[in-house]
């Protein structure tokens, strides 16, 4: 299959890329957290393919993204008050709201759950193919399973070349990690992976939240996960990882301990002079997890390319998307953490 680079301001191209969809073509669309695999949510034959581009395990489930509010209340049986605060207050957003699901909702999309996610994007022009579509698009992350997701075009075609029919170049992504994923399907909200809207900004609207252990820890393959998606190994560079994670100063000096010739280094900006013998790639202040976020993806991706045969990688802590970018790079490394 010859898959199609379409540029949205080229005239035609957001209409072509909505017929795609429309017909049950699978295509790479931009949006404010990574590039997302779209396919057209209410055909599972549609969604199928997804799972076979990507290699994506049938037990992972999809979110279904909209682009209108509306929309929610014919793909879920239920839209509770907290939702409802919920999407006032960060849709459109990083956010997905798990919710029961509407019987519209294929198996293939829910991997036979009884629950669906939804998130609404901001970004224009995800949400601009979505109406062109005139479905709801269920989108996975644009990377083949396992690896660290796409944050430009020219990732999504490094992983997806010939086995979708189009990639939508939207430039890079403004928030660099996925979107938080927060069930309401239970009785208290549970996050169930943390992403662009942080768990600080959840408590603010819904008071408690519980936070899935799976988010900071290993989870054993015969443990039930709320988020099957994170039982996987993911976000994966082909050399191993090592996340070191704890006072920045202190970081540094353990990985220079460590390093030998043909080790890479991720840090933040104050440190690289200390690492100027390595293959380095910054990712931002060690003060700024916003911007370590829209970096981290493709730092993880850039060693792939290079001879490295260990990567050591300084952690931010918890605290807002710091979060995020540390369950990220805990994942990407098995959960092989240093504590300093
Ligand atoms: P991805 O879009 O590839 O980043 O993966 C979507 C994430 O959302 C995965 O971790 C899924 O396990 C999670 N997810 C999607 N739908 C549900 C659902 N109904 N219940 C729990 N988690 C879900
Ligand atoms: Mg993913």
């Amino acid at each position: 299959m010859k898959t199609l680079l379409l540029h949205p301001d080229t005239d035609g191209a957001i209409a072509q890329a909505g017929e795609l969809l429309a017909a049950g073509q699978v295509v790479g669309i931009p949006t404010e957290t990574v590039y997302g695999l779209g396919a057209n949510a209410l055909d599972g034959a549609a969604v199928r393919q997804i799972f076979a581009a990507k290699g994506r395990p049938s037990d992972n489930p999809l979110i279904v993204h909209i682009a209108d509010f509306e929309q929610i209340y014919d793909l879920t049986a239920q839209v509770s008050d907290a939702a409802v605060r919920l999407a006032q207050a960060y849709w459109p957003g990083p956010m997905t709201i798990i919710l029961p699901k509407a019987s519209c909702i294929p198996d293939d999309v829910s991997a036979g759950l009884d629950t669906v996610g939804i998130r609404l994007p901001s970004h224009p022009i995800a949400r601009a193919v979505i109406r062109a579509a005139g479905v709801p698009i269920a989108a996975p992350s644009a990377n083949l399973s396992g690896r660290p997701s796409t944050t430009t075009a020219a990732h999504v075609m490094e992983d997806m070349d010939g086995k979708i029919a189009a990639v939508v170049d939207g430039g890079a992504c403004a928030v660099g990690v996925e979107s938080t994923v927060v069930s309401l399907a239970g009785n208290v909200p549970r996050l169930l992976r943390p992403g662009g809207i942080s768990l600080e900004q959840l408590e603010a609207v819904l008071g408690t939240v519980e936070v899935d252990r799976a988010i900071r820890q290993q989870i054993g393959d015969d443990v039930q996960v709320s988020a099957p998606g994170m039982k996987y190994r993911h976000y994966a560079p082909h050399a191993p990882v090592t996340a070191v994670c704890g006072d920045p100063v202190r970081g540094a000096d353990y990985i220079s301990d460590h390093l030998t010739k043909t080790s890479g280094v991720i840090c933040f900006d104050e440190f690289a002079t200390r690492f100027e013998t390595q293959i380095v790639h910054t990712i931002g202040r060690a003060d700024d997890s916003a911007a370590q976020a829209r970096a981290i993806f493709d730092a993880l991706r850039a060693f792939d390319h290079t001879d490295v045969t260990e990567i050591w990688a300084q952690c931010p802590d918890d605290s807002g998307i710091g979060l995020a970018v540390a369950n990220r790079l805990k994942k990407a490394a098995g959960f092989h953490v240093i504590e300093v």
